[in-house]
Parts: structure tokens; sequence; C-alpha cells
């Protein structure tokens, strides 16, 4: 189904304010409308691991951007994910003045909506990625086809939709890093936080697997001709337990630690998960040299260890465009009577990849919603207009401040 953009009058006829006036007010906006074209993105089982959920999500959002004559591209990754979209109103354009991304995917196993499907009360809407980030997906899509037509003309615009964001973006980065690297500003549409806040800043985290090898050996016969996997192990642990620093947001946190057989065996083998997140990408940087220097130089001779790195996002924080953004967005906000704040978060997103790249990265554009992750996952009802509603000027707003 189609919506029609609703913008009530012709903006080319009119003064600069009443055009802003009439860009500030959606009269046409209606939540059982809006609840009703949500159904379809909450109700079907999209978690990563299984594509063909993520696949018809992306079909529904194919529909949507072609009806409003934008060309949609689709990327395959691999077969475990399902597949990115491209959707933008100026295919043949070499950069992007603004790129906006969203998720497709959500954290839930197959077989969740059969038990938890959406639902609403009062305030609050209740389902399967419904704040993260399915009303995101949906208010760029509204934002974008509520654009008064010069405005589209003037913008050229992607929306990146990708399947793998749950998991670290890990079949999806380089795409969205090579789309952000061509465009002048990113907005990320996940939930904007529980108080209102937009987000301006994530940590940045890296985990990594390590694992020990040593050597078996009789406890009481013969302890000199064994090597301690465990001993190493502590040897890591508490060596790496020193550089955190709070002040500064560096921390490491082993998660997990399994080893050993017997109290009477020197103990062969000792593995951990090692969880590091910080603010500093610099100070990140010192302590993998660090790590990658206790690797090469164990404290027990013989002793050999294996690290794999399994996730990695670098910290974004702001720079001096996102700053400017940031007042742009702030602007926006008043003028509609929206108190803009910001929040710097632990959690990562995309924001991390485009951000961390210098490119001007805002998230949290979209509805207020909370307790993501978990069956509690709830949309705030009547954040959704005025969100719309903010996205879709500020995109007005950058428009006017793109020059060529
Ligand atoms: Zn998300």
């Amino acid at each position: 189904m189609m919506i029609v953009p609703a913008v009530s009058v012709p903006v080319s006829n009119l003064t600069q304010k009443q055009e802003s006036e009439a860009i500030m007010s959606d009269q046409n906006f209606n939540l059982d409308q809006y609840l009703e074209e949500l159904k379809p993105l909450i109700n079907v089982d999209c978690g990563t691991w299984t594509p063909a959920g993520v696949s018809k999500v992306a079909d529904i959002m194919t529909e949507k951007y072609q009806g409003i004559g934008w060309q949609v591209t689709r990327h395959s990754f691999d077969e475990k994910v399902g597949p990115g979209l491209l959707a933008t109103n100026k295919p043949e354009a070499e950069e992007y003045d603004i790129m906006l991304i969203g998720h497709l995917d959500t954290v839930f196993p197959e077989g969740t909506v059969a038990e938890w499907s959406l639902s609403q009360d009062g305030e609050k809407a209740y389902g399967p990625g419904v704040a993260d980030m399915k009303s995101g997906q949906l208010n760029m899509f509204k934002a974008i086809s509520q654009l008064p037509e010069d405005v589209a003309d003037r913008l050229s615009i992607c929306v990146c939709m990708n399947p793998d964001e749950e998991i670290g973006s890990i079949y999806s980065g380089d795409w969205l890093k090579s789309i952000a690297s061509k465009s002048r500003y990113v907005l990320v549409a996940e939930a904007a936080r529980a108080d209102g806040s937009l987000v301006k800043a994530r940590k940045g985290m890296a985990s990594y697997k390590v694992e020990f090898n040593g050597k078996a050996a009789h406890a009481g016969n013969e302890p000199e001709k064994g090597i301690s996997a465990i001993t190493e192990l502590a040897h890591w642990i508490t060596t790496l337990n020193q550089e955190t620093n709070f002040e500064i947001g560096t921390t490491l946190n082993f998660g997990v630690v399994k080893g050993g057989s017997a109290g009477n065996v020197v103990p062969d083998y000792a593995s951990t998960v090692l969880d590091i997140r910080f603010w500093d990408n610099d100070d990140y940087a010192r302590l993998e040299k660090k790590i990658q220097n206790m690797l090469e130089n164990p404290s027990l001779r013989g002793i050999k260890i294996e690290l794999t790195r399994e996730a990695h996002k670098p910290a974004f924080t702001p720079n001096e465009g996102s700053e400017k953004l940031m007042a742009l967005i702030e602007k926006t906000g008043q003028d509609m009577g929206l108190n803009i704040t910001w929040q710097a978060v632990g959690g990562g997103s995309d924001a991390n990849l485009t951000g961390s790249l210098g490119v001007p990265t805002i998230d949290g554009l979209g509805p207020i919603g909370g307790a993501m992750h978990s069956r509690n996952e709830f949309l705030v009802l009547d954040s959704i207009e005025p969100r719309l509603n903010l996205l879709r000027n500020v995109l007005i707003n950058l428009s006017e401040t793109i020059t060529r």
C-alpha cells in the first residue's frame, strides 16, 4: 500500500514563513493508519539469522520506495543473512548529500511472532522490533515521502537498509562505510532514547576469544614437566585488568573463563572472552598493540596462545561537522516546540561505522522507544508524529545549507 505524501499546501507559492509553518503542521497524520502500516513489518520473524523474513521486510520496503518513484537496488552479502537495500532519488548521483541508515533485522529468533506480535495500549505499542527499528524504518520512509518536491529535487538522498546490524553488521559494514564515505551527512533512525534524547556519540567495542594451549602433567609426580594454560590466562587477566580506566571510559571485562580438568592435573587448556569498551580510538589502538605483544611474548615458555577478534566497532564522537549538524537539529526542534537533548551511549550501532570515518553522523532519529532486545520492547505512540516531522524538517533545513 502506498500512502500519498501529506503536504497540505503547495509550498512553492508561499512566503518563507508560511512555508515553514506548512512543513511543520502535518494535519494528515493518522495513528491507526500508521500502525496498520507498521503491522506487516512487525508480524514477521526477521531475526538476523532468518534471512527469509528479512527478505520479506525488504520486499515491503522496496515496494514503498518504488511507489514514490525511487530506485531500489538489492544487495546480497551472504546466504546466512538477508539482502540489503539501497533506495535513492538520484540513481545517477556519484555522491549523496544525505545517507539515511536503518536495519531490517531484529534480535528475535524464528517463532517469536507466533507468541508475541504487534499490540498496543493507550500509550505504547509492543512487539518484536517495534522500536528497534521498524518504526524508525517507517518514519524514514514517511519523512521522505512527505518532502516538498523542490527539496527532494535539490537533495541527493540514499537510504541504506542492511540485514545484519544486530550481529554487528559483519557482512554489510564495508558496504555502509563505502557509501558513507561519499555522503555529506549520515542520519541513523534508531529509536530515540526513552527520555527523548538523540544520540551524538556511541562507545567503541571489541571482543576477543583467547585460547591457551599448554602441556598436561601430574601435579604430584612431575609438575615441573607441565605448562599451565590457566597460569598464563591468569597473567592476561591480572595484567590487562589494570588497563581499565573509568575516567576516560576504557573498560576491559573478562566475561567467560574455561579451563582445566582436575585438581591434580596441570591444565593444558584454558580459554576466555575479553570485551573492551572505549571512547578513545587511540587508546584502543594502544591496547591492541599491548595485546599483540602479550600474544608474541607469553610469560610461560612453551605456551601457545591463539587470539581471535570476533567483533569490533570503533567509537564515534562528535567532530566539527557533527556539531554543526547537532545545532541544525536543535534549531529545527526549537521551531517545532520540541526540546532536543543529547546522550552519549555505551551500546553500538551503524553510526559507529560512519561516524568514525569522520562523516557527520547523528543517531536516534526514530520515534521514542525502549526495553530493546527484550519481550518488553515498546514504542511511545505520541512520539511517532513529532519525530517523523522532526526528521522531515531536518531534511528540509539541511537542503538549505547545501550549496553546489
Ligand atoms: Zn537497532
